[in-house]
């Protein structure tokens, strides 16, 4: 992705997914976070401008940063900490909404651009760190949950098959402009590992950690711009999304419910 990639066959979409996108991966690997999101994204819109192809973004709600604004909608500019540690993927996804929009503006690409706010579903990676497969890793397991900060920051999850009709939608549509695609369901996440207790019926408690440096205190998708250009809202509640979900979590293997490593969050906590 960050060097120049060479397709003879003829291109009509490029969907351009590629990075890595829990705060835990993008810790591990910095530069590479920032290389994939800057020159991955340069050398994808040369593609498609090359074939004529259309090419869709995956950004994210990171762009608004430790919102001021809540709910959160795309004329909001975002309050990023561009050294923090989480900058890396924020700045990156905001140099890529530039020079996404540089390409349609200065040489007329067909360009989309999705601001993907928390998604899950089946399939998730066990170790990804996220809060969802943590939780679930933590309750099958009998371990406690580990709830970082007091709790109270929020949250506001899409179910996949939601957002991946919003993706579908959106590459479909004519508009260029960044659409935000999430769920405005929101909770606290001290609320969601209490939902996540009972639903997988474990006798585990909740124990608190540090709150990551930079962790958004507050985040809600204004999904009005969805609704009206792409005639799209989520469908799944999140009781029903969350019980397909678990029911991925309880066939997988022991051995592959392996525990997170936290150190690589305890790193750049304090700082
Ligand atoms: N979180 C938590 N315990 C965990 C993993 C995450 O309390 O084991 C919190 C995290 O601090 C954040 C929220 O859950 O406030 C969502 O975190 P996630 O990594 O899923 O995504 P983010 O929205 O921060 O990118």
């Amino acid at each position: 992705m960050t060097v120049h990639i060479d397709i003879q066959e003829p291109i009509d979409y490029i969907l351009h997914f590629a990075s890595p996108a829990s705060p835990i991966d993008y810790l591990k690997i910095p530069i590479q976070t920032l290389k994939v999101g800057s020159l991955g994204t340069h050398n994808l819109l040369g593609l498609a401008k090359a074939k004529k192809a259309r090419i869709l973004i995956a950004s994210t709600s990171e762009i608004y940063g430790d919102p001021l604004v809540h709910p959160q909608s795309e004329d909001y500019y975002g309050n990023v900490n561009s050294i923090g540690p989480r900058g890396v993927y924020d700045e990156a996804k905001r140099f890529q909404e530039a020079i996404t929009m540089a390409y349609h503006r200065f040489h007329g690409v067909e360009t989309r651009i999705a601001r993907i706010f928390n998604t899950y579903g089946p399939r998730m990676r066990l170790n990804d760190g996220r809060a969802i497969p943590a939780f679930m890793g933590q309750a099958l397991r009998g371990e406690d949950l580990t709830v970082f900060g007091d709790g109270s920051q929020t949250r506001s999850f899409c179910y996949v098959d939601d957002l991946i009709e919003g993706i579908y939608r959106l590459l479909f549509s004519d508009f260029s402009n960044p659409v935000n695609l999430g769920n405005p369901d929101e909770i606290s996440i001290q609320d969601f590992a209490l939902e996540i207790l009972k639903l997988t019926n474990s006798n585990q408690k909740i124990c608190f950690k540090p709150l990551p440096k930079d962790d958004p205190l507050k985040r809600q998708p204004d999904i009005k711009l969805a609704k009206k250009v792409l005639n799209w809202q989520p469908k799944t509640s999140r009781e029903e999304g969350m019980k397909m979900t678990f029911a991925f979590f309880q066939n997988v293997s022991d051995k592959q419910l392996y525990k997170i490593d936290h150190k690589d969050f305890s790193k750049h906590i304090k700082h």
